[in-house]
């Protein structure tokens, strides 16, 4: 392709949302045969919303998740955003104003007030997060970060969580001063175009990869509903650039879909990075598109516009 082609179909891809950072990516786009997508955030909406929140200690239900969101508080992940609002409507549904203004602007204030006080607060990368309340180890987290600290699971509650990951739901568990209180359940719907696109990209000979730091169960009857058969669960953070790389190592040509801190890495080692517009600075950064609208069906947007580019001027 020409220069000037290459400036036109960079408008054409500006015009749609459709970023693209230098014309070795747009020339790089037209071969990719893989297209791995982060689950949470990327596949799904990112708008996690608890749905069940268990006790199996005897700890009230009330402390329990006064206890979780103080903890989540201080923690940037989605899953901490649906936490204190799940607790935050339990415990001031129908005491609030009716006006979304009045609520919004005093909804900071209240929590202020309300929440215990988290100290030596840290995230623990694709686990979760721990802190210090009253004095005591609090854990928020998956099965790894539980069994990284000696904490056990009832069997009963492993029964739920196994429960919960059949239905596509993440859950996460909850130990204060190393015993295990409850856990809550979480779902984030996927995002409504992602089947579409997953299916259009196998007719266009791609094939489709699901990658998470989320639990197996979970990451497969999510994957089910989209449509994707190829699934790498509970890769952590610095796995997922390893994973590129070994889909690489065949002579693949390999494009990465994601919105995280977690995914700049993988988006980094791609061949082609796309960044979910909205996502965070960082993925943003690493790739070499932002798409801007949010919406999956520009993955298929920007492998065409490269196909059409390339094949017909050359
Ligand atoms: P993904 O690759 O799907 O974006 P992450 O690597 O961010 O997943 O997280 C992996 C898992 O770690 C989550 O599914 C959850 O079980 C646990 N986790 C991470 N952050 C938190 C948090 N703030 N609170 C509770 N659990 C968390
Ligand atoms: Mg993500």
């Amino acid at each position: 392709a020409t220069p000037t082609a290459v400036m036109v179909a960079t408008g054409i891809g500006a015009n749609h949302g459709v970023l693209v950072k230098g014309g070795d990516a747009l020339e790089r786009a037209q071969n990719v045969n893989y297209v791995i997508f982060d689950k949470t955030g990327t596949l799904t909406q990112g708008k996690a919303v608890v749905t069940t929140a268990k006790v199996f200690s005897g700890m009230d239900l009330g402390d329990f998740l006064t206890l979780v969101a103080s903890a989540e508080a201080s923690s940037e992940h989605p899953l901490a955003k649906a936490v204190l609002e799940y607790a935050f409507h339990f415990h001031f549904f129908g005491k609030l104003p009716s006006s979304k203004d009045g609520l919004e602007q005093r909804k900071e204030q209240i929590l202020s007030q309300w929440l215990l006080e988290a100290e030596d607060f840290s995230a623990v990368p694709g686990k979760g997060v721990q802190c210090l309340i009253n004095e005591k180890k609090v854990l928020i987290g998956n099965r790894a970060l539980m069994n990284e600290n000696g904490v056990s699971v009832p069997p009963e509650a492993e029964s739920f969580l196994v429960d919960l990951e059949l239905n596509a739901k993440t859950g996460i568990l909850v130990a204060y001063d190393s015993s295990f209180m409850g856990l809550m359940g979480i779902a984030d719907p996927l995002k409504r175009e992602a089947a579409v696109v997953v299916e259009g990209l196998k007719k266009m000979g791609i094939h489709p990869v699901m990658l998470t730091g989320d639990n197996w169960r979970t990451a497969q009857a999510v994957a089910k509903e989209v449509g994707i058969e190829d699934v790498r669960a509970e890769v952590m953070p610095a796995g997922k650039a390893d994973v590129v790389r070994s889909l690489q190592k065949d002579g693949s040509i390999v494009a990465m879909v994601g919105d995280g801190i977690n995914d700049s890495p993988a988006l980094a080692a791609a061949d082609v990075g796309m960044a979910i517009g909205g996502g965070t600075d960082i993925a943003i950064e690493a790739a070499d598109y932002v798409l801007v609208r949010n919406n999956l069906e520009d993955v298929i947007t920007a492998i065409d516009l490269s196909r059409k580019t390339f094949n017909r001027i050359r």
